[in-house]
């Protein structure tokens, strides 16, 4: 019996991995402070991920992409690869060669990928898929208090408060074990949709304000509006711990609720309501989650929350706070060790000359060697293959052909690639295009170190090993890099060694896992970073000041504008998209178990019965959902609570049925995030698919 945590989201929540009456490895729930004993269906299916029949164990090799793959050894299918790197990093540069990451990569993962990609190939070009889950809010943190670590509090604490928040997350599908937490404070939800949290706040006597999707920032404006003109602001607090308020408030005072209600259809009286339940608790949370993050506007979104939020007083004040919550198993780790295009290990920008020192140091390598930031996410997806973009990319724990946005445009710049190398457990979309795939090790079998919601590192354990032929990524990397010319210890496979080379180049960052050790990781300490060497670790940040040199928070003055897309009379609704509780991003995983793929076996969309009538539609009939960039066939899944103008589709279906086929890649111009929320859309019936 082993205990580890789920392979799945950022609540990490603790299992036991013990054989059942059958033999084979079971999940069961284990305590911890996340999860309180409990699972989501994920969590309880996850071990069958281990014996999926269709698990890689072999590389496999192409010469060309019409021809089938052929099974080749490990020393091959390297070489093969090596000398392909070689070739063209001589012809075209370094920046020739991509590598792209994961918010499901260990700790130890992401920092030697980052080491790998700036030392073993001098490439700029790496980035993640995190960028598209939480950079907004790792943004929006970064300004207001000069640090981003996604709950700058234990999830226990919410739980006593009287009131939360809920901006853009619907835990009660996506995470339910977090909902033990919410069961007592009110809960105030903003949500388009009245989703299953939504549904929860209002049995339990709270509020679901429904924006419009895309005018969560004029919803956050106007209640920041109704807070001061009601004389419920914190004013204490704001001439002590803040700068800013007045040039933040010239944007607000314009936002009367009736206005507010005017753009965001949240009527004022609810508005007014919700602005009197935050200001009179004697402790209030405010979270968001990806509905308000990803937009093209999501950064300034996650700020309007935060002022509202230093408004009431609630940062680095105990009992009360603002957070985000944070949606891949490693979304937090995998964003401070160096996997990011502007940034080296401990959360470190990659253009500063202290860090650059600081990290070549710990790598011995001269830090004028070092490539400075490259291109984000999307940008490095929508350069593969062009004139002046990569033209090999190296891809982990990601399958960007189903969940990045306009995932068509992605798919036919992947297919222009001279040559995609995938390290992955199965075939996924993405790497069924590829030219060289290298099966790897899952979250089970292997040992590291992750990252949760809250700050908290932990510890993975291997339940079993890999099958015969399977290597881990740390492995992968050490093939490439020594047969790129690297010596071998710079890039070593076990996750221990890696973990202790992490933490001297972490050191005196502004996320310093020095003090984590296997010991006290074993010892089941809660290690809330910064964890200095020798120090205690921080399970609450700001209580004594903000991370700004002044030690006050900032607000920062954001205005609101429509989504980048408008709706017109080719495309008259809106789509946004989000997660079910049976699968997780773009279902390579969850799709793979009987369990959750019988639940939900296909793309839906969900649509107001009056919508789907003006359309010719039917429940169960087969739609066709087509934005300006192309089109999903989903079955149609009526809901009298669905918004007229709005439908919604799950992303984690792929092919025909990607709802990424319709997102727009329209980006945040400080964080790069795309708008996946709200692509403009046409709906019509499809013939029976
Ligand atoms: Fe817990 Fe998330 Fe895993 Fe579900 S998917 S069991 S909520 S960690």
């Amino acid at each position: 019996m082993t205990t580890t945590h789920c392979p799945y989201c950022a609540l990490q929540c603790a299992m036991r991995l013990e054989p059942g009456p059958d033999g084979a490895l079971a999940a069961r729930p284990a305590d911890f402070p996340t999860n309180r004993g409990g699972l989501c269906r994920k969590g309880w299916t996850s071990a069958e991920v281990l014996r999926t029949p269709d698990r890689l164990t072999t590389p496999l090799l192409r010469k060309d992409r019409t021809a089938e793959f052929t099974e080749v050894d490990w020393d091959t299918a390297l070489d093969h690869v090596a000398d392909r790197l070689a070739g063209l990093r001589a012809e075209h540069g370094p920046d020739s060669v991509a590598v792209f990451g994961s918010g499901g990569l260990t700790n130890e993962k992401s920092y030697l990928l980052g080491k790998f990609a700036r030392v073993a190939l001098g490439t700029s070009q790496i980035d993640y898929n995190g960028r598209f889950c939480m950079s907004s809010a790792a943004a929006g943190s970064m300004r207001a208090f000069g640090l981003d670590r996604g709950m700058p509090f234990p999830l226990t604490d919410v739980g006593e408060a009287d009131v939360v928040l809920l901006a853009g997350a619907n835990p009660a599908e996506t995470m339910p074990p977090m909902m033990g937490h919410l069961s007592a404070p009110t809960l105030i939800v903003v949500d388009p949709r009245r989703s299953a949290t939504a549904q929860q706040a209002l049995a339990q006597g709270g509020m679901h304000l429904a924006p419009r999707p895309g005018t969560d920032l004029a919803l956050a404006l106007g209640l920041l509006h109704a807070v001061r003109a009601e004389g419920l602001a914190d004013t204490d607090y704001i001439d002590a711990r803040t700068t800013g308020f007045e040039a933040t408030w010239a944007h607000a005072a314009a936002w009367w609720p009736e206005q507010t209600e005017h753009v965001t259809g949240v009527p004022a009286t609810q508005i007014r309501a919700a602005a009197r339940l935050l200001a009179e608790a004697s402790g209030a949370y405010i979270l968001t989650g990806r509905g308000t993050e990803q937009h093209a506007k999501g950064t300034d979104t996650v700020s309007a929350w935060i002022n509202l939020a230093l408004a009431l007083g609630l940062p680095g004040t105990r009992g009360s706070g603002y957070g985000c919550i944070t949606g891949q198993g490693n979304g937090q780790g995998g964003r401070e060790h160096g996997q990011k295009a502007d940034q080296l290990p401990g959360y470190r920008k990659i253009d500063d000359p202290a860090a650059r020192a600081h990290v070549a140091g710990v790598w011995g390598v001269d830090p004028d060697t070092l490539p400075g930031p490259g291109r984000s996410a999307f940008e490095l997806l929508d350069a593969l293959g062009t004139e002046t973009g990569p033209r090999a990319m190296l891809l982990f724990g990601s399958n960007p052909a189903v969940s990045a946005p306009d995932a068509g445009r992605v798919r036919d710049r992947i297919a222009a690639l001279d040559l995609l190398v995938t390290a992955d457990f199965v075939l996924s979309e993405t790497a069924a295009m590829a030219d060289v795939v290298l099966p790897v090790a899952q979250w089970a079998e292997e040992t590291g170190t992750m990252t949760n919601l809250e700050g908290r590192v932990l510890r993975r354990r291997a339940a079993a090993a890999p099958p015969s032929g399977v290597r881990t990524d740390l492995e992968v990397l050490h093939g490439l890099a020594t047969r790129l010319g690297q010596p071998a210890h710079r890039f070593p496979t076990e996750p221990d060694t890696v973990l202790a080379e992490l933490r001297a180049a972490s050191a005196r960052g502004a996320a310093d896992y020095s003090g984590v050790t296997p010991e006290r990781l074993e010892s089941g300490e809660a290690l809330h970073w910064p964890v200095r060497e020798g120090a205690e670790p921080t399970p609450r940040l700001f209580l004594d000041g903000f991370a700004h040199a002044d030690g006050r928070a900032r607000f920062t003055p954001v205005a609101h504008r429509p989504p980048a897309e408008a709706t017109d009379a080719e495309f008259p609704l809106i789509a946004t998209t989000g997660r079910l509780m049976g699968h997780y991003q773009s279902g390579a995983q969850t799709r793979r178990v009987a369990e959750l793929a019988e639940a939900e076996p296909a793309v839906y969309v969900e649509v107001h019965p009056d919508t789907a009538a003006r359309y010719g539609l039917a429940e169960h009939a087969w739609a066709r959902v087509t934005s300006p960039r192309g089109s999903t066939l989903a079955r149609v899944r009526l809901r009298g609570d669905a918004r007229l103008d709005t439908v919604f589709l799950p992303f984690h279906y792929a092919g025909q049925q990607a709802a990424n086929n319709l997102t727009n890649p329209a980006l945040d111009p400080t964080s790069r995030m795309p708008e996946f929320k709200v692509s403009a859309v046409r709906l019509e019936p499809a013939a029976h698919h």
